[in-house]
């Protein structure tokens, strides 16, 4: 069924929940070219869709959110990326600490780590996504309740990009059988019990019996960055 969307581009009328993360991702590039990119975090599917890619014999522009609150292995697991597959990297700008701890405070993340989200991550985004018309993902819809609906292809008023999720319908499982069968570089952190990766005031390792995401932003009510959101957003002071 065709997705009526508010974009001067129309959708072709394609059955996307039907198709592989491969043929989801090789339509984007057809339709999008070049005004498509890949957003990576160096987590293990950043590893399974650069693969792909470069399996498919596609190039495309990887926006990478530099928190400058990486971990040093996430760094690494980047520039192995970048120099296996030869990636080329777009890298908004993005506030330093210092700059952030005199306009906020110091470690903004303890008191509002929504505002911290938001200038570190939300609107260097928006500004990132501008020259394009389509955005990858490799969120999951089996990572948490929060993504459980996922589509594989919606419409972001937020951004004004078409929003491609090729791996929705992937389970954890699948994503390491993926990256073991093609001996993919990961980020190692994983090997240490860290499920899901993000910056180091906000992540501890995971239980296996907890949710994929429970050791982001632990022991607060906060489930997501808030990138994945899609409603118009309320720019800062
Ligand atoms: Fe700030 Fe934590 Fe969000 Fe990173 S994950 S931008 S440190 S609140």
């Amino acid at each position: 069924m065709a997705i009526p969307l508010p974009s001067p581009l129309r959708l072709p009328d394609l059955d996307f929940e039907a198709m592989t993360a491969e043929e989801v991702i090789a339509w984007a590039h057809r339709f999008f070219w070049p005004r498509v990119c890949l957003t990576c975090s160096w987590q293990k599917q950043s590893s399974v869709l650069v693969h792909m890619v470069a399996e498919l014999g596609l190039r495309m522009d990887t926006v990478e959110l530099d928190t400058h609150l990486f971990f040093r292995e996430s760094y690494e697991t980047r520039d192995q990326l970048v120099d296996r597959y030869q990636l080329k990297l777009i890298q908004p700008e993005i506030p330093t600490i210092a700059e952030q701890h005199r306009a906020d405070g110091p470690n903004l993340w303890e008191r509002d780590p929504d505002r911290c989200c938001h200038i570190r991550k939300v609107e260097p985004l928006v500004n990132a996504l501008a020259p394009y018309d389509a955005w990858i993902s490799g969120i999951r819809r089996d990572q948490s309740p929060s993504r459980s609906d996922t589509p594989k292809v919606q419409w972001s008023e937020r951004y004004q990009v078409f929003k491609i999720h090729p791996l929705a319908d992937w389970d954890e499982q699948r994503i390491w059988s993926y990256v073991n069968e093609s001996d993919i570089p990961y980020n190692p952190l994983h090997d240490a019990g860290y499920r899901s990766i993000g910056c180091i005031p906000c992540t501890r390792p995971t239980r296996p019996d907890e949710e994929e995401r429970a050791g982001r932003w632990a022991g607060s009510d906060k489930l997501e960055c808030g990138i994945h959101e899609n409603a118009k957003l309320e720019r800062t002071a």
